[in-house]
């Protein structure tokens, strides 16, 4: 059996070394690329949430590799995503692809359905050996997406411009053939204190911007052509609430278990948005609202074309927007987008944000116009 499963940001440098321990083969698809989007495209349903595009993408170019197997979480509740894995499974099977798909979730919190699932990929029952593989999973999210969070901090402070992106890069094209969970755990490390020893203006208070929005569009920077990193290196700071290990703890782990889970965003949401609709629409008017208290300069709303969770947080969104007077913008992303006028519209709001900075405070925010994209 060999394993492949699709990218979402970081996930597979928690996912690699689970596999590696549980001694499972695995093949990781390339980072995601144009062509895995037009694999995607030209095989799926055109309605179909771009996600879903870029995961058969990423399916048939491992299949390429020698993948036999699939695995994937799986999902219910009012949105696609629970459709995913039978969707997935149908329009492999029209192309004429063999592999199999193991879904790793609790079917109405059957964890036991969970663990034959498990058993199933490992090929033994060691319940043990199987917790402590997936709670060293879980540590690893945990630390990458801290590693992630300190890149947003320098960008915007570091004096040789780009330095925070080397380090970053090398840390995930590295992760591909890092073993294990010590291994891997080491290379985390390295990378913390590489990223550490950049200089830094420290002096300056940057622009501040919230990510919000669907996971899948936030989290991988390859399909939101790297929004972080070249905001970033505009000389604003971002954060994003919404991380690959929060959706590992809180979304699986806890609710499979089932544990008391951090619903602050849900009930910061709940004068506009009072129950859960699918996706992360909850987050995404929780967070906003959230950062609007911790006085960020402006939010960002990405999210796939025909989302219908982002769709009704979107509609939601400007009463917010005029309640804690912080401005919003969204982006939505297709297969069609262009980079080139996503990224004008990236720097025209954050233009705006720094004139109101201005404004209001009298303050310059160190915005660097001369950083656009077209510059760099
Ligand atoms: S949250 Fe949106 S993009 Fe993700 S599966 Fe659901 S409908 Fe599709």
């Amino acid at each position: 059996m060999k394993i492949t499963f699709p990218h979402l940001g970081n996930t597979y440098i928690c996912v690699k070394p689970l596999l590696d321990e549980l001694n499972i083969d695995c093949i990781i698809p390339p980072f995601n690329n144009r062509e895995a989007l037009e694999l995607g495209t030209r095989h799926a349903p055109e309605c179909c949430c771009l996600p879903l595009k870029i995961n058969i993408g990423n399916y048939l170019q491992a299949y390429k590799k020698g993948a036999d197997t699939i695995l994937m979480a799986g999902g219910c509740g009012p949105c696609r995503f629970g459709y995913y894995c039978e969707l997935q499974r149908e329009i492999l099977e029209d192309m004429g692809i063999d592999m199999k798909i193991i879904v790793l979730e609790a079917p109405y919190g059957n964890v036991w359905e969970l663990v034959r699932r498990i058993v199933k990929l490992t090929g033994a029952f060691n319940l043990p050996k199987i917790i402590w593989a997936f709670k060293n999973a879980s540590r690893i999210a945990i630390s990458v997406d801290k590693l992630e969070k300190l890149c947003f901090k320098i960008r915007p402070r570091e004096l040789n411009k780009g330095e925070t992106d080397g380090v970053y890069k090398k840390f995930r094209t590295e992760a591909l053939s890092v073993k294990g969970f010590r291994g891997m755990e080491k290379h985390i490390a390295k990378t913390f204190d590489e990223l550490n020893s950049i200089k830094m203006n420290k002096s300056i208070e940057p622009l501040k911007i919230g990510i919000v929005g669907e996971i899948y569009t936030t989290v991988d920077s390859n399909t939101n052509f790297n929004i972080e990193a070249r905001l970033g290196n505009l000389g604003i700071q971002v954060d994003r609430s919404v991380t690959v290990s929060g959706w590992i703890v809180e979304h699986m782990i806890k609710k499979a278990l089932p544990l008391p889970r951090d619903m602050e965003f849900a009930k910061a949401a709940y004068p506009y948005l009072g129950a859960m609709i699918g996706g992360h629409a909850r987050e995404t008017v929780g967070n906003t609202v959230l950062y609007a208290k911790n006085n960020y300069d402006g939010i960002i709303q990405i999210y796939p074309l025909t989302c219908m969770p982002e769709i009704v947080a979107e509609s939601i969104l400007p009463a917010v927007e005029k309640d804690y007077d912080i401005p919003v913008m969204t982006l939505i992303i297709d297969e069609m987008t262009g980079e080139a006028g996503y990224m004008t519209r990236v720097e025209a709001f954050a233009d705006l944000l720094e004139s109101r900075r201005n404004k209001n405070t009298g303050q310059k925010a160190g915005f660097d116009l001369t950083l656009r994209s077209g510059n760099i």
